[in-house]
């Protein structure tokens, strides 16, 4: 079976989780956190990480420090995985959810202004923040996005959880925002197994993150609480895992951009196929996942229909997420479309309709990913 994106061992894992037990570090905390915290520091062009148990659980600290409360509206781009959305609810407050454009196919900065004009026109508010994310990699138009987030005063948190490594105008995402979140879960770019790490700007903010994800405990000789607190730290023993795979950061993204130009020969000139790509020289992603757009006029298939006709082939493959306005739990949050290029209102649910994620991980072979091309080709010519 030829998977979508696997858990890529480095090689040390073994030996650094064996010296994190045999040290009796087995808990949240530990001299591999504060490692693994420095070598992201290091990677991320200085700025602060927090090693946290989750991706989730650092967008939901990430909504935290931007000051979200109970009743704010937080805006969100609604063609992303749920856990980008989830921890809005966390906290008691609403979604307002904004579609993306079709270069980037990230949040649409037109339409995420008329969206704050006009939460401010309905409420009286401004949104308490907002949630871009770089979907399978690819960096959203943080230029625009940030200079908007300004003007308003609205504090960004970046969802960097798939685009680890991905730069945009020669800055790594997650490090652009207000705020940015990174995931290590076993299907991203590198694996703590799971966990997540928030990253931030000043060494205050570090602290309070650190402070926040371990139950808030004030600084006294008993347990002491003004602030309600997270149990979010990562542990020491998947800090090790860590530690391991970012010696080999560098050469996995290197590997994914790789296989992605590999599917971009594989099928130019085939008709009804595009392998989306950076729209230009400021995008720069790390193809965390190699996503393709199938015109079903031209090739008589769905995007479905390919994938299901892949399975039987033993290569699995992945619709693209299903935007939240098209999800039962965010349907009713107010929605702020796009226009394609076509003009058809609804890009993202444009996208959907039309995308498939393909087979990306990094320890995939050129053999492997050639045997994806033939047999989509083959697919293909049979539907034809
Ligand atoms: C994986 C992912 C997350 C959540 O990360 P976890 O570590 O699984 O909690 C959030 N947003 C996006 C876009 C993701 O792909």
């Amino acid at each position: 079976m030829i998977k979508l994106s696997i858990p890529h061992l480095a090689g040390k894992e073994l030996e650094y989780v064996t010296d994190a037990v045999s040290s009796t570090w087995i808990v949240p905390l530990g001299p591999y956190v504060d490692e693994f915290e420095h070598r992201l520091d290091r990677y991320l062009d200085d700025s602060s990480a927090v090693a946290l148990s989750a991706g989730t659980a650092a967008i939901h600290l990430g909504l935290v420090m931007a000051g979200v409360k109970t009743g704010d509206e937080v805006i969100c781009q609604s063609l992303t995985f749920s856990a980008s959305c989830n921890p809005i609810v966390y906290l008691g407050a609403k979604p307002v959810l904004v579609d993306s454009e079709p270069a980037s196919w990230n949040i649409d900065p037109t339409a995420l202004e008329q969206a704050i004009v006009d939460r401010k026109k309905l409420t009286g508010k401004y949104p308490a923040a907002i949630v871009a994310v770089h979907l399978y990699g690819m960096p959203a138009k943080m230029d625009e996005i940030m200079s908007i987030a300004h003007k308003y005063g609205i504090p960004v948190v970046e969802d960097a959880a798939e685009a680890l490594g991905s730069e945009y105008d020669g800055h790594k995402c997650g490090t652009i925002g207000t705020y940015g979140a990174l995931s290590f879960n076993g299907n991203k770019v590198i694996t703590t197994s799971g966990g997540g790490a928030l990253i931030c700007h000043t060494p205050q903010q570090a602290a309070r993150i650190r402070f926040l994800s371990t139950q808030a405990r004030e600084n006294k000789p008993y347990y002491y609480h003004e602030t309600i607190g997270y149990n979010y730290r990562m542990s020491n023993v998947s800090a090790a895992i860590g530690c391991a795979q970012i010696e080999e950061l560098s050469q996995r993204v290197d590997r994914r951009r790789k296989i992605h130009s590999h599917y971009k020969e594989g099928f130019a000139g085939v008709a009804g196929i595009t392998v989306q790509d950076n729209p230009d020289s400021k995008f720069n992603s790390n193809f965390w996942l190699s996503t393709i757009l199938i015109d079903n006029e031209i090739t008589r298939l769905t995007p479905d229909q390919l994938r299901i006709a892949l399975l039987k082939r033993d290569i699995e493959t992945r619709l693209l997420w299903r935007p939240m306005n098209m999800q039962p739990i965010f349907e009713d949050c107010p929605y702020y479309t796009a226009h394609n290029l076509k003009g058809v209102s609804g890009v993202g649910e444009w996208l959907f309709d039309r995308g498939l994620c393909l087979p990306s991980g990094s320890s995939l072979t050129d053999q492997e990913v050639n045997t994806v091309i033939i047999n989509i080709k083959e697919i293909l010519s049979l539907a034809n």
